[in-house]
């Protein structure tokens, strides 16, 4: 299988097609953009972070009999994945409260959420990625209802696979978003799972190993992702 023309570059991955129709190859950029892309730059390694650190979760998640895109990796910043028709709406999994969850119900960044919280958003750059529910998203033909069922149950099945296994490396998740695809008339796991789409915090300092590094300036981006893949690459 070999890479062909660029069909898609997003704002942290070029997406290739291949000579094999059903196959595309993901390019992971050290590009990183936050607030709906007002804020840009670099972070150095980022790509082979996130390529590496989502192949790894990916890999434990099959395991675990969650079919996911994954293919092959085949470079540092390279894998062959699936193609899949993407689902337009991002979910979001919430264990503790942060981010957009605390600034919007007044709830400090920490406390414990007392249930596993899943929300909906309409994937949609113009509009800011605006939260939904399930009847906006029938509404709106995104999924049918069978289909969301289903992207809940695996949603919150990935949940509990990530927290266990991360918990193990002194790592807290505390919230991530998930996207998913249809292929051969499943839905299946899509996307990354990686510092740029997840909250990590050191189980132990409560130091943040991701994304908000770099969306407040808080420094030592460049080496919190490569924490966090070091930690990856150690465990079992
Ligand atoms: N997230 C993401 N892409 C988005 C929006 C959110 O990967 O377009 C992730 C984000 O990294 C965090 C979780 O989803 O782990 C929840 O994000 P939140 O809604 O709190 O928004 P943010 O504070 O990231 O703007």
């Amino acid at each position: 299988m070999e890479k062909t023309i660029l069909f898609y570059e997003g704002k942290a991955k070029k997406v290739f097609l291949t000579t094999d129709p059903k196959v595309v190859m993901v390019q992971y950029k050290d590009d990183a953009t936050a607030f709906n892309g007002l804020k840009k730059g670099q972070i150095a390694g980022k790509g082979i972070v996130n390529n590496k650190c989502s192949n790894h979760l990916f890999q434990m998640l099959e395991k675990h009999g969650i079919e996911t895109h994954l293919i092959e990796e085949i470079s540092d910043t390279e894998t062959f994945v699936k193609k899949v028709e993407i689902v337009p709406i991002e979910v979001i999994v919430r264990n503790i409260a942060a981010g957009s969850l605390s600034k919007r119900l007044n709830i400090p960044e920490g406390t414990a959420l007392s249930i596993t919280v899943l929300e909906f958003c309409y994937k949609n750059d113009e509009l800011g990625d605006p939260m939904i529910n399930d009847y906006h998203a029938l509404a709106m033909n995104l999924a049918t209802q069978i289909e969301l069922e289903i992207i809940k149950s695996i949603s919150f099945k990935v949940n509990s696979l990530l927290r266990e296994y991360l918990s193990d490396i002194y790592i807290d998740l505390i919230d991530f978003k998930l996207e998913f695809g249809r292929y051969d008339g499943k839905i299946i796991l899509a996307d990354e799972i990686s510092p740029d789409t997840c909250r990590f915090w050191d189980s132990k300092t409560k130091e943040k190993l991701d994304k908000d590094r770099f969306r407040r300036d808080l420094g030592g981006v460049e080496d919190a992702y490569k924490e966090v893949l070091s930690r990856l690459i150690g465990a079992k």
